[in-house]
């Protein structure tokens, strides 16, 4: 057993909230949504909600708050079978989420192995309605793996989205210890590929976190495989360990290590690299998309 790693500075941050952070927080109270940015307590909350005119992002959960698998670095609660999912969850969050005043949304969901098509019909079918609701909304799905299945894969690939966003989570060496055992690289990698030669113009993403203990050699591996199979757009964060239960903090990687990786994402050709201690996924995507990517 380590000793666990002090907190430094430049994590220690104040939360900024702008003016739109307010409203947006008011308006969620009566919604019923799940955000992600509220239940993980991420740091980013204020630039998010309250960036930008315009580009106000949010990511909100679907299909439940309940997981059937578990990774060591997510706090999400699990269970071999969650309730099923609600059949109005889509309509109703489209609902909610136009009425929110949002620019860009993020959808994302615990892994659902319980459910035949793993969820894949209720995110596209969200993704519908909510395009329905307000056409100008731009929509990210942050999905599962789907176990490999490339037919789940293209039924949100082909649900009218505008960027497609899974994660490698870490470095091919370390997903044993950190994703569980029914995630792995090369699967991951297959989802982000499979989805760039079906549906070329939708924008791919993904992204990694640092401070589990991985290399340079293997970070800058990972980089390489993410350009060579077309994916767009990666980000770059901290760990953090969510409960003492979960896996420690191996490393808090100076702001200097990070910057190192924008630029070689920005030499590799990445349309965007977004790297930083608090950098998180969904870290002000709206802001990104809307003025380098999608107009
Ligand atoms: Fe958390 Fe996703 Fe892993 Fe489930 S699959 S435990 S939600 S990271
Ligand atoms: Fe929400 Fe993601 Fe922004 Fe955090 S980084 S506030 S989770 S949209």
């Amino acid at each position: 057993k380590g000793e666990r790693l002090r907190l430094p500075q430049w994590l220690k941050t104040d939360i900024a909230m702008g003016k739109d952070y307010h409203r947006l927080k008011e308006n969620l109270r009566d919604l019923k949504l799940h955000t992600v940015c509220e239940e993980a307590k991420c740091p980013n909350i204020g630039e998010c909600w309250g960036g930008a005119k315009g580009t106000a992002t949010a990511t909100i959960m679907v299909l439940g708050d309940t997981c059937t698998r578990g990774c060591r670095f997510c706090s999400v609660k699990t269970a071999r079978n969650p309730p099923p999912p609600d059949p109005l969850e889509p309509v109703n969050t489209a609902k909610a989420i136009a009425s929110w005043g949002l620019d860009y949304v993020v959808l994302t969901s615990v892994d659902r192995d319980d459910l035949p098509d793993g969820g894949a019909a209720h995110f596209a079918e969200t993704v519908r309605e909510i395009k329905k609701s307000k056409s100008e909304m731009l929509v990210e799905c942050l999905t599962p793996d789907f176990r490999g299945n490339m037919d789940c894969v293209a039924t949100v690939a082909e649900s009218g989205l505008d960027v497609y966003a899974h994660n490698v989570e870490t470095v091919e060496d370390l997903q044993w210890l950190v994703r569980d055992p029914r995630a792995n690289y090369q699967q991951s990698l297959e989802v982000l590929k499979f989805v760039k030669s079906h549906t070329p113009d939708l924008v791919t993403k993904t992204s990694i976190m640092l401070g589990l203990g991985e290399s340079d050699d293997q970070v800058m591996r990972v980089m390489e495989d993410l350009r060579r199979i077309g994916v767009d757009c990666v980000t770059l964060g901290q760990y953090m360990q969510p409960t003492k239960r979960h896996l420690k903090v191996k490393e808090y990687v100076h702001p200097d290590k990070f910057q190192h990786w924008e630029d070689v994402g920005n030499k590799l050709g990445f349309a965007y690299t977004a790297s930083g201690p608090l950098v998180r996924s969904s870290y002000k995507a709206g802001e990104f998309y809307l003025k380098n990517l999608l107009k």
